[in-house]
């Protein structure tokens, strides 16, 4: 079953207030952020739609399914639909269908401050209220999901335990870190052939080209490495991958441009006849390639300026078969960065500093690197992507054991 948009409703929507407005608004950059009342009505309206296309599967399930044969679970995700759960609930307890609402956004959740700039939030808060549990990435997310509800809404909250009450029922909220497809990337890396050439050692970079992905100021960082330590010129090189992103919106465009300025710029000034810093690709490669890279980088750069969570990071971690391992630096400001604590940390407005850890990694003895990635890669096979969908079925109250049993 698919929701038809109408073309013009679906640019104010999702070029407009998707990616014009909530996108920088919950990666904290509310300067980037514009508030549109026309971008938001095609957001209501595009909710609406998708919230009666899940009533109407709503409905043909409580038709064909037998009674006993449980709840149906309606998974809502991301930015683009969180006034959907609200309308769903209303119509579907009017109509008494069956339903249990959750939803899971996969960017951050902002602090109050900037949330409350947004001038419909107390709308946006509602409708994700009438989920009956939200998750989020991480437990900052999480409680400042919770502050703005008290704040805005006048719920009464449980900090502690981390629940909302609105409407006469208890919303829980819960932190489920994404995670990916552990063990495919450990395949993708032992079938992956050599393309690096092992003479250069590669500083990688795998991001789209977003303004929230750090990467001026990573290039500025590389930049004041080749400076301050020149010992690694004609040895190290820069691989930055950068996939084209919303290039219909200008702040994408204004980014290209000052990218492909900043490369020229480092390049033209410590090129060699046998080397240049920055290989610059700007296009997307698939991940039976990037395991390649991930595998054979000496270091994987992960500098957002701020990301929900980064599944690069995890990706890289599970690549790193090879033995002496790379060695992952992670920005604090992802959620990747509040729980890979054995990878370098580096803020990425620090320029300096942060040129320094990039000399850090690439000079780190084999068994510091060894220890720190062992646990990196215990911790992502563990948690992978399938341990994060139960973690939700189950937190959802929703998950059926092997024995038949509901956790
Ligand atoms: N990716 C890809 N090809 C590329 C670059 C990236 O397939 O050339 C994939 C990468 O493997 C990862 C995703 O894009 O799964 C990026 O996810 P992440 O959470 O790091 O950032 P997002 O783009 O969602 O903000």
């Amino acid at each position: 079953m698919s929701v038809h948009i109408d073309p013009k409703i679906f640019d104010s929507y999702y070029n407009g207030c998707c990616n014009g407005t909530f996108w920088p608004l919950f990666h904290s950059m509310p300067d980037r952020a514009m508030f549109c009342a026309e971008h938001w009505r095609a957001y209501v309206q595009v909710n609406q739609e998708f919230a009666e296309k899940t009533i109407k599967a709503l409905e043909i399930l409580a038709k064909e399914e037998p009674a006993d044969s449980g709840t149906p679970l309606v998974w809502i995700h991301d930015y683009h639909l969180m006034l959907a759960a609200n309308t769903i609930r209303n119509i579907a307890e009017e109509r008494n269908l069956k339903f249990k609402l959750g939803f899971f956004l996969h960017i951050p959740f902002p602090p109050w401050d900037i949330f409350r700039l947004f001038p419909w939030s107390d709308e946006i808060l509602q409708g994700m209220l009438g989920c009956d549990m939200v998750g989020f990435h991480i437990e900052d997310y999480c409680l400042n999901f919770v502050d703005c509800c008290q704040r805005r809404l006048g719920c009464r909250v449980d900090r502690k335990n981390l629940l909302v009450e609105h409407g006469g029922r208890t919303v829980r909220i819960r932190p489920l870190p994404i995670a990916i497809p552990y063990e495919r990337f450990v395949q993708l890396a032992k079938a992956a052939p050599r393309v690096i050439d092992s003479k250069q050692k590669i500083v990688l970079g795998v991001d789209r080209l977003d303004y929230t992905k750090g990467l001026v100021h990573r290039l500025k960082a590389f930049e004041t490495l080749l400076e301050k330590h020149p010992e690694h010129r004609e040895k190290v090189t820069l691989l930055q991958i950068a996939v084209p992103s919303r290039t219909d919106v200008k702040e994408y465009q204004d980014l290209k441009e000052e990218m492909d300025q900043l490369v020229g710029r480092i390049n033209g000034r410590f090129t060699t006849p046998n080397w240049s810093p920055i290989r610059y690709i700007y296009g997307c490669i698939s991940q039976d390639e990037l395991a390649s890279f991930y595998r054979d980088a000496a270091v994987a750069l992960v500098t957002p300026l701020r990301d929900g969570m980064n599944l690069v990071a995890k990706e890289f971690v599970a690549c790193q078969i090879n033995s002496p391992p790379g060695v992952l630096v992670v920005s604090p400001f992802a959620g990747a960065g509040e729980m890979m604590h054995e990878a370098l940390i580096s803020n990425p407005y620090e320029i300096d500093a942060a040129a320094e850890v990039i000399h850090r990694a690439l000079t780190m003895p084999e068994d510091e690197r060894t220890l720190r990635m062992n646990y990196l890669r215990k911790r992502e096979k563990v948690h992978d992507v399938n341990y994060w969908m139960r973690s939700f079925l189950k937190a959802m109250g929703t998950l059926i054991t092997e024995d038949g049993d509901d956790v």
